[in-house]
């Protein structure tokens, strides 16, 4: 395992972390977590010593599974989680207080490495979230009680936003969505986190399982013939040294060892590489859905994440057929319940989509196909 230190801190950490998203329904039924905590073990074996997770991933499960893990191991690794009002609902400085102990008292730990403001979708989210009496407050006073070290910011903002926030010099460090896909869109806060010595955690090395599902279409990222495109990809994010964790979300040990892999023998990504993989992609690619599912909750039921999925595939190929052919093949949906028709424009959706997709203006697409 390589290891890089957190920004300005004094932590050493994996250059490949722990998401704690992506553990196996069957594996966490009923309260029983041994096989999730034999999988935890077993990375930090490997040398991954940084585990992210939050209130709400996996049903609400993931904080519990890590600490049922965490009060078996040594405390030798760092731990991140997070919180804000539009995910979690925590508004003030006393809501996030409560949420630092609950998490604390799921997690089986006296303090949190790395606690992260969530899902920060743009810069007036941020003035609202740390505008004076706001719940930032919340973090400075767990910092004051020694229940957080270090604060962080998670954001799906542009790299221009992202600059704006970390030029604050609130955070330690910043977790943020990058991959082969949609690096150029936040380019400009990797160079911010760089100038001002932050950490950068990256999320979503893989595109939503995007990159691992057109493994034809990303093969121009593999070095070797044997390479798989996850590790191409995965190795992609690791490549570059201003980020200092690739979070990888695990539900097997195959997957912990084909991260490892990854990294064997790594070397700087340089920009003229960059440069080569930018002439692979169409400028739309920038524009693909994560299928990280903000945007789920369509007043008329309209099954978003999956209709952009569906989407994505037409950004790849160019062929509108292959829309259709997603919806109907892979998602099932019927134009009558859940489809595209259905959208009254009311911009719920656009407002969360932390890719700030025009999805109304692709599902009148759909809807005339
Ligand atoms: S704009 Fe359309 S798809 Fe989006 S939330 Fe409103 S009705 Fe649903
Ligand atoms: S449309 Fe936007 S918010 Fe919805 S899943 Fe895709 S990227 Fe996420």
């Amino acid at each position: 395992m390589i290891y890089r230190q957190y920004g300005q801190t004094d932590k050493e950490v994996s250059i490949i972390g722990f998401g704690g998203m992506r553990f196996l329904e069957e594996d966490f039924q009923e309260g029983n977590y041994e096989k999730c905590a034999e999988l935890i073990n077993y990375a930090r074996e490997k040398g991954i010593n940084y585990f992210d997770t939050a209130p709400l991933y996996c049903d609400d499960q993931s904080e519990k599974i890590l600490g049922y893990a965490f009060s078996q191991m040594k405390k030798d690794f760092f731990v991140a989680t997070k919180t804000s009002t539009h995910v979690t609902g925590d508004k003030t400085s006393d809501d996030v207080l409560r949420r630092i102990e609950t998490s604390l008292s799921r997690l089986k730990i006296d303090k949190i490495n790395f606690m992260h403001l969530w899902c920060v979708l743009d810069y007036d989210m941020f003035e609202r979230y740390t505008q004076k009496g706001g719940l930032f407050e919340g973090f400075l006073k767990a910092k004051a009680r020694g229940l957080v070290e270090h604060i962080a910011l998670s954001t799906h903002a542009s790299g221009e936003d992202i600059e704006k926030m970390l030029e604050t010099e609130l955070f330690e460090g910043v977790l943020l969505g990058y991959n082969a896909t949609n690096f150029a869109f936040r380019e400009k806060g990797l160079e911010a986190a760089k100038r001002l010595k932050r950490a950068v955690v990256t999320m979503n090395p893989l595109g939503g399982g995007l990159i691992p599902q057109r493994a034809d279409y990303y093969a121009f990222l593999k070095q070797n013939a044997e390479d798989t495109v996850a590790k191409a990809a995965i190795r992609f994010n690791a490549s570059h040294p201003e980020i200092t964790v690739t979070l990888c979300g695990f539900s097997n040990k195959e997957q912990v060892d084909e991260a490892c892999e990854a990294i064997k023998d790594l070397k700087p990504i340089t920009d003229a590489e960059k440069l080569q993989i930018k002439s692979h992609l169409k400028a739309s690619l920038n524009n693909v859905c994560t299928g990280c599912g903000y945007c789920d909750d369509c007043p008329k039921g309209i099954a978003i994440p999956k209709l952009m999925d569906a989407y994505n595939q037409y950004i790849i190929t160019d062929k509108e057929e292959d829309i259709l052919r997603r919806i109907k093949n892979h998602w099932q949906i019927k134009a009558e319940k859940g489809g595209a028709l259905q959208c009254t424009a009311c911009g719920k959706c656009e407002r969360a989509c932390t890719q700030k997709l025009p999805i109304i203006e692709r599902l009148r697409e759909i809807s005339a196909l």
